[in-house]
């Protein structure tokens, strides 16, 4: 038997007695839970004692105010300018768009609305979370949110729907701006968002909830 039989055994045991040694020395704070300090914290790193798993998703860590995650329009404040359709690398929002005859309304920070949105959606899919189309809108209704966990069985779930005119308001809308039914809307922008096709035909989605992330039934 040579020697070197003799000293990948060694070098085994030594290497068990390592790791039992590091395992007995933490053992005794295995039972605290980690801090939940988020990333944002100094002290995220400089962690070395308890647990470092949490139990997900019964536990989680804060997420930054900066962090990109699932994107929310509050519709109310969108003036359907198309800005962030037009931004977007990835082309994964479609807007319909349906031109009144004059103001209808106002955004929350006094911009007059003259066009409705008889279609507003994001595939969250298809997004590359670059954050452009949040920088270009012109009333920051468009917003990431905290929401970073929203996997879904089915991609076609990750088209998030925000317009909310019914049928009977869209029909009539287009009947006043003289748009035949599912013809180019002169507010929209035609061959980018008028008129373009989607991957499939899409159910009616449930509104997400901004805070939990789910989407409400
Ligand atoms: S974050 Fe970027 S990729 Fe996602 S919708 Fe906005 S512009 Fe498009
Ligand atoms: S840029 Fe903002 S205001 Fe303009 S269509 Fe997009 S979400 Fe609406």
């Amino acid at each position: 038997m040579n020697t070197g039989y003799w000293k990948s055994i060694l070098d085994s045991i030594s290497s068990i007695w390592t790791g039992m040694r590091l395992t007995f020395r933490h053992i005794g704070t295995a039972t605290k839970s980690v801090s939940k300090d988020g990333v944002a914290s100094d002290n995220y790193f400089a962690r070395s004692e308890g647990l470092m798993s949490l139990q997900y998703p019964h536990e989680t860590l804060p997420v930054p105010d900066n962090g990109r995650y699932r994107l929310h329009n509050e519709i109310d404040d969108c003036i359907v300018c198309d800005k962030c359709a037009k931004v977007c690398p990835v082309d994964c929002i479609e807007i319909d768009a349906i031109k009144d005859k004059e103001v209808y309304g106002t955004t929350s920070d006094g911009t007059p609305k003259r066009i409705h949105a008889a279609r507003f959606d994001i595939d969250m899919g298809k997004c590359c979370f670059c954050g452009l189309c949040t920088t270009v809108c012109p009333t920051e209704c468009l917003t990431m949110t905290k929401a970073y966990d929203f996997s879904e069985y089915d991609v076609i779930e990750h088209i998030y729907s925000f317009a909310n005119m019914s049928d009977e308001e869209i029909a009539e809308k287009r009947k006043q701006a003289e748009i035949p039914s599912g013809g180019a809307s002169p507010a929209g922008t035609p061959g980018k968002t008028a008129g373009k096709p989607m991957m499939k035909p899409r159910p009616s989605m449930p509104k997400p909830n901004i805070n939990t992330g789910k989407k409400d039934d």
